[in-house]
């Protein structure tokens, strides 16, 4: 057996979340609509339209960039590039060639616990995966196959895309998808896309090839068109080595050329697509439509100063707090989930509570009910009900149940505390009578107790709880009624 070297490189298109599409005024939202409903002559590419570049999504383009530390380029243009295809209504993509937005970045990444990378980095010793550049285009329409037949919806047709080529730094269907994972959250984080996989909003294309250690020339490479999961990704670059293992055995050697090759979900295998391919049969030149795009110093280094923490910063100072790592990652996925965690932890000053809050009840309730996370509570509305506990007004047991509720009919914490009458008696004077009281009816828990038997006080706020329906913070009348027995 050789000592074969994998080599990964990844494109991934991104999908962006603008209101309209890249180069007309159609609604970029096109899930759930009805076939082509959201086009125009723009997207449909009729004689004689023009194209006008989105600023949205140039500058959601430019943030996503400088988050990857790529360099923006001062000036860069649009290309055309040609193909047919039933799904590409212009006859050719608008995309960028050579001069694309932005280039050379890179992306740190954490492998899982427990994968050892082949070249020796492993878990928490920061991986680096290289970032060739990053280009804008459109995404083209979408094909079903009925029976002998082919529907098109042109509805994707014109959405705007980020194309981000790393350079082949992967040695690992594990790296890959450690490092896609670690994109996609900086995608989202930036808020450039929602990066939605079941939505199909970000897909990759792998390349890989094989190589003897040792040796610095690449050779050609398999390339597997549009996985659109992570476990897809994992699934067909392993097997997409073994099988040109085996080739490399049998013919004692690398591929003669570069092959493009789809992937079978079904089956988990690949098939062979092309043999070769390459810039030259798209016949690129400058998109004659569209003005050069110029960024200046200026432009970039206000958009710089507006991004946020990123994910890795983000996932520190969370774990420092006290999360686990799955915990820190449901918050750095869900930006609506984060922005209320933040709300709270910064109105506790308590990481453990806000989990408690956030991540066990809110996201407990949310699972119960079957909510989506855009059907989150406005992170002042969970401020709203702490307020009502820490003033006292409703324990922290009732506000388990006003999440809950919150979740379950959307309405303010006020009113469902009102509607339950979830308010807890938080008068001295009147939690002093019911205390007094507790204590008469309970001779035989309070002689035990005053023997020493601390759990006999239990039974005693258990008592108390139950005459009033829960109304009572019972840490404060355990506090009253140890006062009252001694
Ligand atoms: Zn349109
Ligand atoms: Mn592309």
């Amino acid at each position: 057996m050789r000592n074969l070297e994998v080599i990964i490189g990844l494109e991934i298109h991104a999908q962006m979340n603008t209101k309209t599409k890249m180069f007309c005024g159609c609604d970029n939202n096109a899930w759930n609509k009805k076939p082509n409903t959201t086009v125009c002559e723009i997207c449909m590419g009729h004689p004689g339209t023009l194209p006008v570049p989105n600023r949205e999504a140039i500058g959601k383009a430019a943030r996503a960039a400088l988050a990857l530390d790529c360099t923006v380029a001062s000036d860069c243009h649009f290309d055309r590039k040609h193909y047919f295809y039933p799904d590409l209504p212009m006859g050719f993509q608008i995309s960028q060639y050579d001069f694309p937005l932005a280039s050379k970045g890179y992306v740190d990444y954490d492998l899982p616990e427990g994968f050892p990378s082949p070249h020796g980095r492993g878990h928490g010793e920061g991986n680096r995966c290289r970032i060739h550049h990053l280009h804008l285009e459109n995404d083209a329409g979408k094909l079903t196959h009925v029976g002998g037949k082919t529907l098109c919806d042109f509805n994707r047709a014109g959405t705007p895309l980020m194309e981000i080529v790393t350079e082949p730094d992967l040695r690992s269907a594990v790296e890959a998808v450690a490092f896609a994972q670690e994109l996609r959250s900086i995608l989202v984080t930036i808020g450039a896309s929602e990066a939605d996989m079941f939505k199909g909003m970000m897909r990759f294309d792998a390349s890989i090839s094989l190589r003897e250690k040792g040796i610095e020339k690449l050779n050609p490479r398999s390339e597997i068109k549009n996985l659109n999961s992570f476990k897809a990704l994992e699934r067909a670059l392993t097997y997409e080595e073994e099988r040109l293992r085996k080739l490399w055995e049998e013919s004692g050697g690398p591929l003669k050329g570069n092959i493009t090759v789809g992937w079978l979900d079904d089956t988990g295998c690949t098939r062979v697509l092309r043999e070769k391919e390459d810039a030259q049969d798209y016949r690129y030149f400058p998109e004659p439509d569209i003005p050069p795009l110029t960024f200046s110093a200026k432009e970039i280094e206000n958009v710089r100063a507006s991004l946020p923490h990123l994910p890795r910063m983000q996932r520190k100072s969370y774990l420092i707090h006290g999360l686990d790592t799955s915990q820190a990652q449901i918050l750095l996925d869900e930006p609506k989930l984060r922005s209320i965690f933040d709300a709270v932890l910064d109105y506790t000053k308590d990481a453990h509570k806000t989990s408690g809050i956030v991540l066990t009840q809110l996201l407990g309730a949310m699972q119960k009910h079957g909510k989506a996370m855009k059907d989150l509570p406005h992170p002042d509305s969970i401020l709203d009900l702490l307020d009502l506990v820490a003033s006292g007004a409703i324990s922290s047991n009732a506000a388990k149940r006003v999440i809950e509720d919150m979740v379950k009919t959307g309405k303010p914490a006020g009113e469902i505390v009102e509607e339950h009458g979830l308010t807890q008696i938080a008068d001295s004077r009147e939690l002093q009578d019911i205390v007094a009281s507790a204590i008469a009816a309970n001779p035989n828990a309070v002689l035990s107790f005053k023997k020493g038997k601390t759990q006999a006080l239990g039974a005693i706020v258990g008592w108390v709880m139950k005459e009033t329906g829960g109304k009572v913070d019972p840490a404060r009348v355990s506090e009253m009624l140890q006062k009252g027995i001694s």
